[in-house]
């Protein structure tokens, strides 16, 4: 029987660029499948920013919120069984209180388990865990031909590692068993560290005393000259009980009850300026670079502190923005973020969001973002002349060895994709095994020329 299907605008979290498609939301695993012709995508929550999650004109995205069972569960080994289209939030929820964390928390809790492992998903602690994907230890894939297979890294490997970071291309993630780690309590214990520029925030980061299990600097884009790379550099491990205060150490692993509020309004093009920027920027710092002293505070505000204001990409208007997301190799990282903080500062170009982050070494993966260097985001507001802005920016990050994070463009080229991607012949070889005809596609695998042979 077809599934309903609604006629639409699909977009990802940046809000650009809209295509419109069709969405249908299966109740039923079963359902999980694609169209009788035509190509489709998979679809999580949509917190891709660009168009990973968006089909091509017209086409569809099966959309997974209602595939969400957990199915087992073995708490001697950590491994949780469930349906891909589970939440982290809803992993959370069922493991905090039983003593368990996810191994790997990207920046928000409200992506799909499919999206995780699509998008190969990074957190703070990368430089020592690595990311979402080495900590799957199997998945059921329908491919595209209708059956449904299992690869784990010992069974099809090829397959498995193609499907990490593959950005939904090669099937239909229908459940995924995840490694999670023991944990003392739902509390951070943490430490800021402020730095006066970029030199201070590299020393510190590489500064062995002062790394801890998850490391981030939130970076003032706007600050230049002496003060280029001013930023805080956020640490912190997941606290034990001796590290907690009393009022909470007898109760040390109840998740606080979520407050969440939405962003009420989408804000006018001219509410976001370099001045309105500048000003918060100085405000953040000045609060955030105070916490010197070692403090506590819940997983939410360290781990996810956005998801507190729901829709908060609302905060850039109609037009949307763009993330630019990137990965610097170590040995030019230093000289490399300096230049795109450089250009970001002079074209003032106004962003609130910066973060460095360092990463470790990558996985077998092809297509998978993180590996040894450093990470640089900045959230851009849309206008006529982001695009070019960008263009330029990705062509001096390619000069340094770099590669943008799939999950965030929405505005490389083929060309820059190639460059940035080079394992990306492996990864298409696995993929005209299982879809040579590419019935699996989206609007970023059209518009990054991966659809090689159609
Ligand atoms: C506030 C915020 C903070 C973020 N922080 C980080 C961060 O710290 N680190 C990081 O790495 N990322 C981060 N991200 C990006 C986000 O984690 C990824 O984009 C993730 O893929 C989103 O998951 P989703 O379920 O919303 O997937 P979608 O956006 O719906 O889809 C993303 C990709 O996954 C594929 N996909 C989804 N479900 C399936 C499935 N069942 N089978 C096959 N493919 C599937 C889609 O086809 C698409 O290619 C952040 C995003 C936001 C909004």
């Amino acid at each position: 029987m077809a599934l309903a299907e609604l006629q639409t605008q699909i977009t990802g979290w940046g809000r650009y660029p809209l295509h419109p498609g069709r969405l249908n939301r299966p109740e039923k695993i079963r359902d999980l499948r694609l169209p009788e012709s035509g190509g489709a995508i998979a679809r999580g929550q949509g917190r891709a920013y660009g168009d990973a999650a968006t089909p091509h004109d017209n086409e569809l995205a099966v959309q997974t919120e209602r595939l969400n069972r957990f199915l087992a569960w073995d708490p001697m080994a950590g491994l949780l069984t469930l349906e891909a289209g589970a939440t982290l939030s809803e992993v959370i929820e069922f493991a905090a209180p039983r003593g368990f964390f996810p191994r790997v928390a990207p920046g928000t809790r409200l992506l799909s388990i499919g999206g995780a492992i699509a998008a190969d998903v990074h957190g703070k602690n990368h430089h020592h865990m690595g990311s979402f994907g080495s900590h799957v230890s199997e998945i059921e894939l329908t491919l595209a031909s209708g059956e449904t297979v299992v690869c784990s890294p010992r069974e099809d490997a090829e397959l498995f590692w193609a499907t990490v970071g593959g950005m939904g291309l090669t099937g239909f993630i229908r459940q995924a068993s995840i490694q999670l780690q023991p944990i003392d309590s739902v509390w951070v214990s943490a430490r800021h560290y402020p730095c006066a520029n970029l030199d201070e925030a590299f020393r510190i980061f590489e500064d062995p005393l002062r790394d801890d299990q998850h490391t981030v600097a939130w970076v003032d884009a706007l600050a230049s000259g002496p003060n280029l790379g001013r930023s805080v550099v956020m640490a912190g491990h997941h606290a034990v009980r001796d590290e907690l205060p009393p009022h909470v150490a007898d109760n040390a692993l109840a998740l606080k009850p979520k407050k969440e509020r939405n962003f009420p309004l989408d804000l006018p093009a001219w509410a976001l300026n370099p001045l309105s920027v500048k000003m918060f920027n100085a405000l953040y710092y000045k609060t955030q670079a105070a916490k010197t002293a070692p403090f506590v505070c819940d997983i939410e505000s360290f781990f996810f502190p956005l998801d507190a204001i729901g829709q908060w990409h609302r905060l850039y208007g109609k037009r949307g923005f763009a993330q630019f997301q990137c990965l610097i190799p170590r040995a030019r990282a230093h000289e490399g973020v300096r230049e795109i903080l450089e250009r970001a500062a002079k074209a003032r170009k106004a962003s609130f969001l910066s973060v460095l982050k360092r990463l470790g070494p990558g996985n077998p993966a092809p297509l998978s973002f993180p590996d040894d260097g450093y990470t640089l985001t900045l959230d851009l507001p849309y206008n006529d002349k982001l695009p070019a802005f960008l263009g330029e920016l990705t062509d001096r990050l390619t000069s340094y060895g770099g590669r943008l994070y799939l999950a965030k463009d929405a505005f490389a080229t083929p060309e820059q994709f190639r460059i940035g991607y080079p394992q990306f012949d492996q990864w298409l070889a696995v993929k005209q095994r299982v879809d040579p005809e590419w019935r699996i596609r989206s609007a970023l695998s059209q518009r990054l020329g991966m659809e090689v042979g159609q």
